[in-house]
């Protein structure tokens, strides 16, 4: 098949792109590069079925292709509240243009949906039938509600042309290829550890996150799209809840730091718990994640190592 993958060169959509070259497809990567690095990519561009295209989603454009993930969007909350009006663009007005081409060339899409749709969550573990408890205008609704009108689009387009579409809750997600600056919990505490920097936990680090490896979420998003008669959305995560403290601690461990923890205050919004519940991906897609947090933040660290040595 030939695959469409945007935001193919960031932390996520790299991995994707690397992972369906490796299963023969003919892969069109396509990144605006605000989040993303070509260094992410480098290794794929001697290989004759991978091709690159710097572009904007929030631009229209006309590839004939046979299955578009939909993977642009800048994620970690220092990313999307840098120009936050540009956020809601590209998740509304880049999902309409990607939804428009899907539905020209009759191509089956996946929107890169998140856990944040439920915001900070009333009920817990999250299963896809919870609508959420979202902050319509605070500092991470840009990319809260901008993703929850990227699903009513994919919906209505399902609904209303006959689009084929697939709807993936992507909760945290770790792994190498996670940019270094981008201020979420796993490359800061991560890069500080191994700096030998205070490591910084916001708010009394009780708030909880459930981490999965790159490489389990990717594995249930090519099974979630290429699964027939099922949209989603569905959850992809990994159950296994933790708080930030305890999170704090064993990366001080796994890395041998010497690092102490810090406090510093709770951005605004800031969900208190997360945690997929997977049942359904579970029953539709046979999936559950196989990466244990310990293997996936080892293989991380290797990765961070490298980068803070100037690698
Ligand atoms: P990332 O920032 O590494 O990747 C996003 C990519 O999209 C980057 O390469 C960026 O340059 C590109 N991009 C951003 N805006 C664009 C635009 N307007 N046009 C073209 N390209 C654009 O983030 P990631 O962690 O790889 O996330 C990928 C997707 O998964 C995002 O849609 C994100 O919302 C979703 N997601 C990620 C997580 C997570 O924990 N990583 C959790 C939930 C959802
Ligand atoms: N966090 C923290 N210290 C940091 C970065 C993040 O304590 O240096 C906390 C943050 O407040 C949140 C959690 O870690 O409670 C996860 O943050 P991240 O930005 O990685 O993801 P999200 O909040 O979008 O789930």
């Amino acid at each position: 098949m030939r695959i469409l993958i945007t935001g193919g060169g960031g932390f996520i959509g790299s991995h994707l792109c690397e992972r369906l070259l490796g299963e023969g497809h003919d892969v069109i990567c396509l990144d605006n590069f605000f989040t993303g690095s070509k260094e992410n990519i480098r290794h794929l561009l001697g290989n004759h079925r991978f091709e690159l295209i710097r572009h904007d989603i929030i631009e229209p454009i006309l590839l004939e292709v046979d299955q578009v993930y939909n993977m642009a969007c800048p994620a970690s909350p220092l990313h999307y509240q840098y120009n936050p009006v540009k956020t809601t663009k590209t998740s509304v007005m880049g999902t309409i243009n990607m939804l428009g081409l899907a539905k020209r060339v009759r191509a089956r899409i996946l929107q890169a949906s998140t856990s944040e749709v439920y915001g900070d969550p009333e009920v817990h573990p999250q299963t896809e039938s919870y609508w959420g408890n979202v902050n319509p205008i605070g500092i991470r609704s840009c990319y809260d509600e901008g993703k929850r009108v990227a699903e009513t689009l994919m919906m209505d387009y399902h609904r209303q042309n006959n689009v084929d579409i697939r709807i993936a809750r992507i909760f945290n997600t770790y792994g190498p290829r996670m940019a270094e600056h981008d201020g979420r919990v796993v490359s800061n505490f991560t890069v500080q550890a191994l700096r030998g920097e205070d490591i910084t936990v916001y708010g009394d680090g009780s708030q909880t996150r459930s981490f999965c490896y790159v490489s389990d979420l990717v594995e249930g998003l090519i099974r979630l799209m290429n699964r027939d008669n099922f949209t989603g959305p569905v959850n992809l995560g990994n159950p296994v809840e933790t708080s930030i403290l305890e999170f704090a601690q064993r990366i001080i461990t796994l890395t041998g730091s010497s690092s102490k923890v810090i406090f510093k205050p709770l951005p605004a919004d800031d969900p208190r718990q997360r945690q997929p519940d997977i049942s359904l991906a579970k029953e539709k897609l046979g999936w559950e994640p196989s990466v244990d947090l310990e293997t996936g933040l080892k293989k991380t660290i290797e990765y961070f190592t490298g980068v803070v040595r100037g690698k």
